[in-house]
């Protein structure tokens, strides 16, 4: 390397480290030795330190990795930085600076060895709580994440499987019925907020074949609410619906539905869905409607969806009565079908979308909720 042992002289700019104003500079070094003479430039008013020249062991300066287009980055011990075009110059006092720069290679290694040990094991860590907790997580993650355009495609589709298969039928309530109800719900939606084009279809819930969702309610992700006239002719007010209204628009809210979507259908209907992909949310769409009507809530989504029914209630009617009365009579009802009729088994089999049958296990506990609810009066004020 005899060729190497002259000083390489390096014009650039430096920065002091205190302001973001460069100077002039030049930067003279040789294997061992790195001088530093700033030149002094009239009108920049700074303190009267320039010009100024100082010298370090060739060994204390850092030089920064290359990087394609950017000046190279020379920095002194404590601070200050000196930036360079003269690429070639800078890799030829690496050169000349052979055992340096073997030496900062072996660190670059080390950190970068370190740094892909670390990212590995943040990744078997990430694995591990995907494994344990994960799919539930990620599911409620990207059910928060979806926008509503894509869930407006799940209402959709999944209506149409319903329409199209032996779940109802239209509505036999007069039209001035129908509208009154769907006045009410107005009510409920605008309380509930969210930003969802809320919509309430009464249908018949026993005009199906095997499927019968007889006296019945639940919401689709969308903000679609389905209400079978069965339900209504149940009720024994008009309060007692409204409550179930607003319990579906608590699970919407919440996007109960589509949480257990996604955890049924799994990441590839997340990401899609995540990145905006509408093509294949399309697709996929048609995959939902399954999912949606075969999975369920769990108790703790039942919860949630009662407690926002509980401030609605408490709120428009002053009590939370209304739907402890509905669901203690859907469930005496559900006890008289079960013994009138044991070949129903596709209702009766667990948790459903098709949310009223599927509360009867935990009736009583959700109506002490709702007792409790109205007893501590909690959010008795408007929100
Ligand atoms: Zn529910």
């Amino acid at each position: 390397m005899a060729e190497q042992h002259g000083p390489i002289i390096l014009e650039g700019v430096y920065f002091d480290g205190r302001s973001s104003r460069d100077q002039p500079a030049t930067l003279t070094v040789d294997a061992q030795t790195a001088s530093l003479r700033v030149a002094a430039s009239a009108g920049l008013g700074l303190p009267g330190t320039l010009p100024f020249a100082q010298s370090w062991p060739a060994r204390t300066l850092g030089v920064e990795a290359p990087i394609p287009g950017v000046r190279r980055a020379i920095t002194f011990p404590g601070a200050g930085r000196f930036e360079t075009r003269d690429d070639a110059g800078v890799s030829a006092w690496e050169r000349a600076t052979g055992r340096n720069r073997a030496l900062s290679g072996v660190r670059a290694l080390e950190s970068r060895w370190w740094a892909a040990l670390a990212a590995l094991g943040v990744s078997l860590a990430a694995l591990a709580l995907f494994v344990v907790y994960g799919i539930p997580a990620v599911a409620r993650q990207a059910a928060l994440a979806t926008p509503r355009s894509v869930l407006a495609t799940f209402d959709r589709e999944t209506i149409g499987v319903l329409e199209n298969g032996d779940y109802f039928g239209p509505s036999k309530l007069s039209a001035a019925r129908q509208k009154q109800l769907k006045a009410e719900f107005r009510k409920v939606a605008a309380w509930a907020g969210g930003g969802y084009p809320y919509r309430l279809l009464l249908r018949d819930g026993e005009a199906g074949g095997v499927s019968e969702l007889g006296a019945n309610a639940f919401a689709l992700p969308g903000g679609t609410v389905v209400m079978t006239d069965q339900l209504v002719a149940l009720a024994k007010s008009d309060r007692e619906l409204m409550g179930v209204l607003a319990h579906e628009t608590g699970h919407v809210t919440n996007r109960h539905g589509l949480a257990g979507v996604y955890q049924a259908l799994g990441l590839t209907l997340v990401t899609t869905v995540i990145t905006g992909d509408l093509i294949s949310a399309g697709t996929f769409a048609a995959a939902v409607p399954a999912a949606l009507l075969s999975g369920g809530y769990s108790r703790a989504a039942e919860t949630q969806a009662d407690e926002a029914s509980g401030r609605y209630m408490l709120r428009t009617y002053g009590t939370t009565r209304p739907l402890q009365t509905m669901l203690a009579r859907l469930e005496k009802d559900d006890a008289k079908d079960d013994a009138k009729d044991s070949q129903t088994s596709t209702k009766k089999s667990g948790p459903s979308i098709f949310d009223l049958l599927s509360t009867h296990p935990g009736t009583p506990d959700r109506i002490a909720h709702l007792k409790r609810i109205e007893a501590e009066g909690k959010p008795a004020t408007k929100r």
